[in-house]
C-alpha cells in the first residue's frame, strides 16, 4: 500500500463515519475559545467545561478578563492542572490582546504564539477551529495515531516533525478536520494504553495492529 493510499483510507474513513467532528470544548466565541484552550493544556476537555461558565459569568469578556486579579481569578481555576500559571497566563494573555492588538484576538499561528501560555498547538487549535485554516494541532492523541495508522515515520519524534508530515499529505481543506479525527479516534478508540482494535474500523492498513497480529503468531 502505497502512503498515498493509506491517507486516503484514513480520510475515507472518516468522512463517512465522522463527517462534521467538533472541539470538545464548550464555548460561544473565539474569546471562550481561547481562554478554554489554554485551560485544557494537561487537563480533560471535560474538566474544562466544568469550569469555564463560571469565569466566562464573571469575565464575559477579554476586557474584563484583562482587569481581573490573580486573587479573584484564581479560586475559579484552581481544580484545573497549574491553576497559578494558567491564573497568569489567562490575565496576561488578555492584557496583551487589550494592549497590542486593540482588543481583537489575532488569527495567525506567528501572533497567537507571542500572547501568554499560548503556544504553536494552542495557535494551531484556534486558527483552525475559528477559521478552518490549515493548521495541524499535534497533542499526544495526534501524534499516537498516526504513527500507528503508518501515517508518519515511526522515526519522527517531535510534535513539530508529526505536524509537518500530516499537513504535506492531508488535502489543506481537509486539516481542520483531520485534527479532530485524529483526536477523537485517540480520546475513544485508539486509547494509549488498550487500544479498542476490535472495533477499529482502520484495522485494515494500520501498522500497529498488523504488527499486534505479527507477534500474537
Ligand atoms: S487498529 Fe488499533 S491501533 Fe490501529 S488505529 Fe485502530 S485502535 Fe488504533
Amino acid at each position: 500500500m502505497t502512503k498515498k493510499e493509506r491517507y486516503q483510507f484514513v480520510i475515507d474513513y472518516f468522512q463517512e463515519h465522522m463527517p462534521n467532528p467538533e472541539t470538545e470544548l464548550v464555548y460561544d466565541n473565539p474569546y471562550q475559545l481561547l481562554v478554554a484552550v489554554i485551560l485544557s493544556a494537561q487537563c480533560t476537555d471535560k474538566r474544562v467545561n466544568m469550569t469555564t461558565p463560571f469565569i466566562f459569568e464573571k469575565y464575559p469578556d477579554l476586557f474584563s478578563l484583562s482587569h481581573a486579579t490573580f486573587d479573584e481569578l484564581f479560586p475559579l481555576i484552581k481544580s484545573i492542572s497549574y491553576p497559578n500559571n494558567k491564573t497568569r497566563h489567562l490575565i496576561g494573555m488578555a492584557q496583551k490582546v487589550m494592549q497590542d492588538y486593540n482588543g481583537a484576538i489575532p488569527m495567525t499561528v506567528n501572533e497567537l504564539i507571542t500572547l501568554p501560555g499560548v503556544g504553536r498547538k494552542t495557535a494551531n487549535v484556534i486558527t483552525s477551529v475559528v477559521e478552518q485554516q490549515p493548521n495541524m494541532a499535534v497533542d499526544t492523541h495526534v501524534f499516537r495515531v498516526s504513527k500507528r495508522l503508518g501515517l508518519v515515520p515511526q522515526k519522527l519524534n517531535t510534535p513539530l516533525a508529526v505536524e509537518k508530515e500530516l499537513i504535506k499529505n492531508i488535502p489543506a481543506e481537509l486539516i481542520h478536520k483531520a485534527h479532530h479525527w485524529l483526536i477523537l479516534h485517540g480520546r475513544y478508540t485508539c486509547l494509549a494504553r488498550n487500544p479498542k482494535c476490535r472495533e477499529c474500523g482502520l484495522q485494515q492498513i494500520c501498522i500497529y495492529f498488523h504488527r499486534l497480529l505479527k507477534q500474537q503468531g
